[in-house]
């Protein structure tokens, strides 16, 4: 059922505490860890407690919680002291576009100087 936690989940698996994560901050509906193949000096995940494979089905299913997942990554940006200089929310979309794990999660990047568009 959509939303319901998946076993063969890697992320779902680090909600429920049974993979280990360098978490940054936790809220009722939100988990920030540090992206374990960093790509700049911050570079945090955000995911959703509940599991949608994307973005566009976690605001369909469950909207409040995609606008927590957004808040939550501003929030990590300014906890990271990157929202002065700028950062970068990525939700990448299909394998096509590089979604390497189908539970829905924004990267927030920052703490360097990030080109438009990027590569
Ligand atoms: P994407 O390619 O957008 O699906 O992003 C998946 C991200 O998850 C990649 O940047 C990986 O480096 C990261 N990742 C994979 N496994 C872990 C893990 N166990 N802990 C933290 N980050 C992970
Ligand atoms: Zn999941």
């Amino acid at each position: 059922m959509a939303g319901e936690p998946q076993s063969d989940c890697l992320f779902c698996r680090i909600v429920a505490g049974e993979v280990p994560a360098t978490i940054v901050r936790e809220t009722e509906t939100t988990v920030a860890f540090r992206d374990i193949n960093p790509q700049a000096p911050t570079h945090v995940l955000v995911i959703p407690r509940v599991h949608y494979p994307d973005a566009a089905s976690l605001a369909a299913g469950a909207p409040t919680v995609a606008a927590d997942l957004l808040r939550e990554a501003g929030e990590v940006a300014a906890q990271e002291k990157t929202d002065a200089d700028g950062y970068r929310i990525v939700l990448n979309t299909g394998a096509g576009a590089g979604q390497t794990v189908f539970h829905v999660h924004a990267h927030v990047l920052g703490g360097r100087g990030l080109t438009w568009p990027p590569g």
